[in-house]
């Protein structure tokens, strides 16, 4: 069947109140159900966790009719041994983070609101309540899942007592993601993320949210489209090496759909291809080396200047030679074509899906025409053109009846959970006068 339209019954499912406990995508409600109207405005801190870096950041709005935001941020690292290590450990690091990046910004004495963004998935309640379901991607940290997460942190700054703050929002980075590119374009319904991780979330109309009471107005949905397939749906389109490279994953059996796209697997796909092909001695005269044994040897951004013809020729011929093999011109124009296939795979499957999306949305308005903004963010996207050019093609042909822009966010993910909290604080306020 149709992919796209597979992707629609999923996402039916999970909206469907009697189906959604057993669906694999699990169309999460965010509680965030307006976009940014230029007339936020404070201070705020946010945080950003789930890609490969950690960052902490402060974020001014400016509301003098300009739409300004003012950014300052700072990476920390975060080591390996505490994203799959003890969950408490990992809060209090992020604590010890946040207080260091107040320290130097000289605004420990503040009691500033903190959006925090984290990229897994989660089932919120409401605004600042955010119950981890699974780690996905690097993370696996002991006694994180099914506890909400703003406790966790709220108990680690509490510990310290060295700052105070005001957590008000937990959003997912494609929710981050749209807000911030709602901000300048009022069309912008969608958010899309490409990356270590890949996943989507859109404006749903409350009737069809069957899970929340209500049948007025809009609400953000979280998607959760890595996990599409979890169930078994699409194993007619996985091969044995998807199968190879789930079986040696963090979360075997989980987020399937995600493995065939995100920035953390595209690399690792393409290793164990070439591995295979070594092995039955079609690449390599049947050699292979240390590194191209092990997990990680291939990375994703070696993919990437591939697919420029001559260029692409060379650049593969240096990455096998990093991998200390000795190869031939048929082996590096091999090489190439496998990169292809895989990130246009990737491409392909990601327009399936978002084409799913864009419809839902168009039928919802039951628009003859519909014009939608994407906003996106992420590296597979951002730094590999031909990735998106690929998407943004077959998106075009998917769904000819829409008028769709792709809006690259400006660091979606990280301002994204300033703005939700600029905008829940501007409704506070309207509120209260
Ligand atoms: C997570 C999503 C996230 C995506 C992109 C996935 O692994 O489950 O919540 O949006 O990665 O970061
Ligand atoms: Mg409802």
């Amino acid at each position: 069947m149709d992919l796209s339209l597979r992707f629609r019954r999923e996402m039916d499912k999970g909206l469907c109140r009697d189906t959604n406990p057993t669906a694999a995508v699990k169309m999460l409600p965010t509680f965030v159900c307006s976009t940014p109207d230029g007339t936020e405005q404070g201070e705020f801190l946010a945080l950003d966790l789930g890609g490969c870096n950690f960052r902490v950041l402060l974020v001014k709005v400016m509301a003098d009719g300009e739409r300004k935001v003012e950014m300052e941020n700072q990476i920390y690292a975060i080591p390996e041994n505490l994203m799959r290590g003890c969950g408490s450990e990992l809060f209090d690091h992020i604590a010890d983070c946040l207080s260091n990046f107040m320290e130097k910004k000289g605004i420990k004495e503040k009691k500033l609101p903190l959006g925090f963004t984290f990229s897994f998935p989660c089932q919120q309640t409401k605004l600042d309540e955010s119950v981890l379901l699974s780690w996905t991607k690097r993370f696996k940290a002991s006694g994180v899942e099914g506890k909400d997460v703003v406790s966790l942190l709220r108990k680690a700054i509490q510990k310290r007592g060295d700052f105070d703050i005001d957590i008000v929002t937990v959003v997912n980075d494609t929710v981050g993601t749209m807000m911030t590119c709602g901000y300048d374009d009022q069309h912008c319904e969608i958010g899309l993320i490409v990356g270590t991780g890949t996943n989507a979330c859109y404006m749903e109309q409350m009737r069809n949210l069957e899970l929340l009471d209500g049948d007025e107005g809009r609400m953000c949905v979280n998607t959760e489209w890595g996990a599409f397939g979890d169930d078994g749906s699409l194993e007619d389109l996985r091969t044995d090496i998807d199968r190879e490279l789930d079986a040696g994953s963090l979360n075997p059996g989980k987020q399937l759909f995600e493995k065939m796209i995100g920035e953390m697997y595209m690399g690792e796909l393409v290793r164990l291809i070439l591995l295979r092909m070594a092995k039955e001695q079609l690449l390599f005269q049947g050699k292979t080396t240390a590194e191209l044994l092990t997990t990680g040897g291939f990375k994703t951004t070696d993919i990437y200047e591939k697919n420029v013809a001559e260029e692409g020729l060379a650049s593969a011929e240096k990455v096998l030679r990093g991998l200390h093999l000795e190869p031939s011109k048929e082996d590096c124009i091999a090489t190439q074509r496998v990169c292809q296939i895989v990130s246009t795979r990737a491409a392909h499957l990601c327009s399936a899906t978002l084409a799913a999306v864009l419809r839902q949305i168009r039928d919802n308005k039951a628009a003859e025409k519909l014009r939608a903004t994407i906003g996106v963010d992420g590296s597979v996207y951002k730094y590999h053109p031909e990735f998106s050019r690929r998407l943004n093609k077959m998106v075009r042909r998917l769904v000819p009846d829409c008028d769709v822009r792709f809006l690259l966010s400006q660091d979606g993910s990280g301002k994204g959970s300033a703005m939700v909290t600029a905008v829940a604080y501007r409704f506070a306020a309207q509120q209260a006068e």
